[in-house]
């Protein structure tokens, strides 16, 4: 197979043709065999339930290329449950997880060429996607539908060295509703994010901050990533029936444990921002952006977390403790790794 020559430290987070994805399809109620494709496109009924009604689902995750060379994939066990348990939402089949390992390792040992290089601090994104297929024009769940997985290199998230940003809590707009799915990892919330994030962006910032939609007291999201924050040597983050269950934020919580830090899922009402010594949104893409400040524009607040500008030793302790596992560089206590052999 020929050598990639690619700037693997310049990459950024945008989509890049790679040699193969996979494809199963789900049909008479039941899935098929896996398929290897190397189309990018695929054919579509005009009334597939995923192009009308939401019908679609996706995941995230990342393998890395670790020192002794060996690629490494974080939790994938833990992505493929957050899978069935969005199908269960919006009423598609479940897709197994024997199935999902399957595709997941086939997908990224066919795209081997593309995992970037330890030294570059760049990864392999893994995008598992699952849709409608099956025409109907009432509202009904399909009867058919398509899963699929493509992958692609992304550059390091902190191209100058792990950095603060600021947030801004965007009122106007909700992402999801309290008995939604804003639980359900379902392209929906994106649509719905849309107008928040551009306003956000407009306005300088990097990311829109959600409050709870029913009282607008509590913190929920950044963005598409969930919210910590630390103080009094404590984790605390929001407990909400709105907000996505970020795995990064689970291994955060876990880690955070291991470090002899209580861990606190709850409710956070906003004035408490204030009081925290250091905050971050956490997700696959970033695993911590650490937060400098929230501006609260329309209550004419703002709560400036990062004194200095710099993210705090806690903060950096978490990154690098995460990141040290998915590349090989610590031990892997949890078995959150799967080794691609
Ligand atoms: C995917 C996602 C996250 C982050 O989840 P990870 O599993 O950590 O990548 C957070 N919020 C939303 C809305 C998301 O879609």
């Amino acid at each position: 197979m020929k050598e990639l020559d690619l700037d693997w430290s310049n990459l950024s987070f945008g989509y890049m043709k790679t040699d193969y994805n996979v494809r199963c399809y789900y049909r008479d109620g039941a899935w098929g065999e896996v398929e290897v494709s190397d189309s990018e496109n695929i054919s579509l009924h005009m009334a597939a339930t995923c192009l009308h009604y939401g019908q679609e689902a996706f995941e995230g995750l990342k393998a890395f290329r670790g020192q002794d060379g060996k690629i490494r994939i974080f939790r994938l066990e833990a992505n493929a449950e957050r899978l069935q348990h969005t199908c269960d939402g919006i009423m598609m089949p479940q897709l197994p997880t024997e199935k999902f390992r399957e595709m997941v390792l086939k997908v990224v040992k066919m795209n081997e060429r593309f995992v970037p290089p330890y030294e570059s601090g760049a990864s392999l994104y893994i995008r598992p996607l699952l849709i409608g297929t099956g025409a109907q024009v009432g509202v009904h769940p399909a009867d058919e539908y398509l899963f699929m997985i493509f992958v692609m290199p992304v550059g390091p998230y902190f191209k100058g060295g792990f950095s603060t940003n600021p947030y801004v809590v965007i009122r106007q707009y909700d992402r999801s509703a309290p008995l939604g799915t804003g639980i359900y990892k379902v392209g929906g919330n994106y649509a719905a994010s849309m107008r928040a994030n551009k306003m956000a962006h407009d306005l300088g910032y990097s990311c829109e901050f959600y409050l709870d939609a029913k009282e607008k007291k509590y913190i929920d999201e950044c963005g598409a990533a969930n919210f910590f924050g630390i103080k009094e040597n404590t984790y605390v983050t929001p407990k909400s029936t709105s907000i996505l269950p970020s795995i990064t934020n689970k291994s955060l919580m876990q880690l955070a444990e291991d470090l002899g830090l209580k861990v606190e899922r709850r409710q956070i009402p906003i004035e408490e921002l204030d009081t925290f010594e250091e905050a971050g949104a956490c997700g696959t893409a970033a695993v911590i952006s650490p937060i400098e400040r929230i501006d609260d524009l329309e209550m004419k607040r703002s709560y400036v977390i990062a004194k200095d500008g710099k993210p705090g030793p806690i903060c950096r302790k978490l990154y690098d403790t995460l990141r040290g596992i998915q590349y090989g560089d610590i031990e892997d206590r949890h078995g959150w790794v799967t080794i691609v052999e």
